[in-house]
């Protein structure tokens, strides 16, 4: 494990310092990475140590600036211009953010440039209550290898006067931005992208190199925000399964499909299965892109597709699931047990959820063998956890 940085270190301690009132994001940054990582580890240790003994954290070498994707919202000043920032917690007042520790550097100049342009071109933020103006919100998301950068606009219509103009402007202060998209939402939703995109500028997706192989990456298809820390957290679920390269294996809520191709030079065939099916076309395209013939993927919830399989009988050799913050369901679950898996590699973004699920499997017969914490997302709350069960 790589030596994390000591906030002692000067050019960390530069910055350190977040000048922003409480935006609920890096809610421990006025600790040591140390500390944070100690009460990480305790967090976990309270909820999954009754189940198996917590491996050290696999903590980042380098916290700062690690967030490949950012988002801000797009609000009213006091003095009638527009600003971008990330809502007051518990609020629909918007803290303004003109740079964040944890995220990417070119993503909040970007962002800022952005802000900077809305006010030249008089444009208005909306207005949730009174469904006026114009820029809900704004992504980017940059490829951390690739280094190719993506612009999502989101708006309430399809109406979005002087665009041209806009993203000619833009493109000519970052002419490193590879796709500009607009994004559609209507919604009266905290979900930021709408359903309906229009791409701008470029081929509306990005790519990047994960796990030695490219993905595309579309605006409403999940990616992880942290490289590094994603082909840690990967390598630990791939490695704690020890598979022999003769397995079938199911890597369910498989978004892009990044699991799927990591593991396929580990088996004998692969099933992804994801419900968005921005994802699912991503994934089938980067299979494709990376000549890997033992995959195939399946749009469809996890839940539905596993209780199909069980019932057809069919037996599986390894699971890895990886759902989202609410957990995996007991329709899940339970086809996962009847199809009797030799392991399952659980990755889990929400410790709580995952001692839940890992109580029922535990209940129905499973064994968790190891259980790794993974900082993803250094500074904030939030911890990954890798667990490996067996029968
Ligand atoms: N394993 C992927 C994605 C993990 S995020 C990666 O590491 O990149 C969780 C994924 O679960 C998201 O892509 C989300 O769209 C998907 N998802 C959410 N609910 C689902 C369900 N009921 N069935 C299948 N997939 C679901």
């Amino acid at each position: 494990m790589a030596k994390p940085f000591r906030n002692g270190d000067l050019r960390v301690m530069e910055q350190r310092r977040c000048t922003y009132d409480k935006c609920g994001g890096c809610m421990m940054c006025e600790k040591s990475y140390e500390q944070t990582l100690r009460e990480k580890k305790k967090y976990i240790e309270e909820l999954l140590s009754k189940f198996c003994k917590v491996n050290e954290i696999s903590s980042m070498y380098y916290p700062y600036n690690y967030r490949n994707k950012v988002h801000s919202t797009f609000g009213k000043t006091q003095k009638g211009g527009i600003t971008t920032g990330i809502y007051k917690e518990g609020t629909h007042e918007i803290v303004p953010i003109d740079k964040c520790l944890i995220n990417d550097k070119k993503a909040d100049e970007i962002i800022l440039t952005i802000r900077n342009l809305a006010n030249e071109f008089k444009m208005q933020a909306y207005d949730e209550d009174r469904h006026t103006g114009l820029l809900r919100h704004v992504m980017v998301r940059r490829g951390a290898s690739s280094r190719q950068i993506m612009v999502v606009l989101v708006t309430p219509t399809e109406n979005f006067p002087s665009r041209k103009n806009f993203v000619a402007k833009l493109l000519e202060l970052h002419p490193d931005i590879t796709t500009v998209i607009q994004s559609i939402n209507p919604a009266a939703t905290s979900m930021v992208l709408g359903n309906y995109e229009k791409v701008l500028y470029g081929k509306g997706y990005i790519e990047d190199t994960l796990m030695g192989y490219t993905f595309r990456i579309s605006a409403r298809s999940f990616y992880q925000v942290n490289k590094s820390q994603t082909e840690m957290l990967y390598k630990t679920a791939i490695n704690g399964l020890g598979l022999t390269g003769k397995e079938s294996v199911i890597d369910a809520y498989c978004g892009i499909g990044t699991i799927s191709l990591a593991v396929s030079k580990n088996a004998r065939y692969v099933i992804g299965v994801e419900l968005n099916l921005e994802a699912v076309k991503d994934a089938k395209e980067n299979a494709k892109r990376n000549n890997i013939k033992n995959v195939s993927f399946f749009c469809d919830d996890a839940g539905d597709y596993m209780l199909e399989l069980a019932s057809e009988g069919k037996r599986i050799d390894a699971v890895i699931m990886d759902p989202p913050r609410s957990g995996s369901t007991t329709q899940f679950m339970d086809s996962v047990v009847r199809m009797s898996p030799d392991k399952i590699a659980y990755i889990s973004c929400n410790p709580e959820t995952l001692a839940r699920d890992l109580n029922y499997f535990t209940i129905k017969g499973y064994r968790v063998k190891e259980c790794t914490p993974v900082d993803m997302f250094g500074f904030t709350k939030h911890v990954e956890v890798v667990c490996i069960l067996t029968k």
